[in-house]
């Protein structure tokens, strides 16, 4: 596996790698959810390349940037196991030198949910990752379902500035108990963990009424937010029911809805979806 921690070696890598490309960016602090984006480049893709930054750009004045944890020892050696043949591991200074001044900012849906609830969020997620694809230029990207709004995203962008790659969308994994795997789960105290199943647990009453026959979104938001005030240690931000494309909010639910939701656990944002009438 090499290693390439500035551009120019990343570039000088890629030169030498046979095609198909599959590349999987991170923040590293890696766990079974990335290992499945690799996992999925490894049987579609000649060559695998990961990408650990945890990108300065996507994170707001008080978000967890200093404290978001890192442990590049072990993400070396899980992407190792898994026959990775890149890795690379910018720093800050190299991706964002002194003098840069170009964003890349897609318009309409950043705008609801996480963008609503982190300005700056998705403008720093697209500039970073459109400078990734520029550098690894890879032949398929692979990103999680988990960070629904974010595949939206960055489909959109590749679509609307004719970016020559395949976007695939891997599915979310989740611990044995439902909650959906994240970097940011160190964060939760024993009891924290377990209060924080109030995600899924409200997830799945969605899907439960939507089985159900109930086709109203306030209906299945009401219940569920129901739910969530019941555990004390949750605060919600936003609970969403809304088109799979748009993501605009719905009345009533068609053939298919994004349930998505963003809750804090005492100091801890946790996020999460499922799809109705989809996979997810
Ligand atoms: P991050 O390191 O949090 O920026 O995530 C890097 C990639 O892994 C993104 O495409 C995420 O959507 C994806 N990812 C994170 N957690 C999971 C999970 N539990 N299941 C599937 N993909 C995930």
């Amino acid at each position: 596996m090499e290693i390439a921690s500035t551009i120019a070696q990343m570039r000088e890598i890629r030169r030498r790698l046979p095609e198909p490309v599959g590349f999987v960016p991170t923040m590293g602090y890696l766990h079974e959810g990335h290992i499945s984006l690799v996992q999925q480049a490894r049987t579609e893709c000649k060559s695998v390349v990961a990408s650990i930054f945890v990108n300065p750009t996507q994170f707001g004045p008080n978000e967890d940037f200093t404290s978001y944890p890192r442990n590049t020892e072990k993400d070396l050696s899980l992407l190792e196991g898994e026959n990775t043949d890149a890795v690379f591991m910018p720093q800050p200074e190299d991706m964002y030198p002194e003098g840069a001044t170009s964003w890349v900012d897609v318009e309409g849906i950043t705008e609801p949910l996480e963008g609503a609830s982190r300005p700056g969020h998705f403008r720093g997620v697209t500039t970073v990752v459109a400078k990734l694809f520029n550098i690894t230029e890879p032949t398929k990207a692979y990103f999680g379902q988990k960070d629904a709004q974010q595949v939206l995203v960055i489909q959109k962008m590749a679509k609307d500035l004719d970016m020559n790659l395949d976007v695939i969308v891997c599915p979310t994994v989740r611990e044995s108990d439902g909650l959906a795997m994240s970097s940011r789960n160190v964060y939760l105290s024993p009891e924290e963990r377990q209060s924080s199943l109030v995600l899924i647990k409200s997830l799945n009453l969605a899907q439960w009424l939507w089985d159900d026959g109930e086709s109203g979104a306030d209906k299945i938001r009401q219940e569920m937010i129901s739910l969530i005030e019941k555990e004390p240690a949750a605060q919600i931000d936003y609970v969403s029911i809304a088109d799979t494309g748009t993501l605009q909010e719905l009345d009533v639910i068609g053939d298919s809805a994004l349930i998505s939701m963003a809750v804090r656990i005492g100091k801890t944002r946790l996020i999460d979806n499922i799809i109705l009438g989809g996979s997810s």
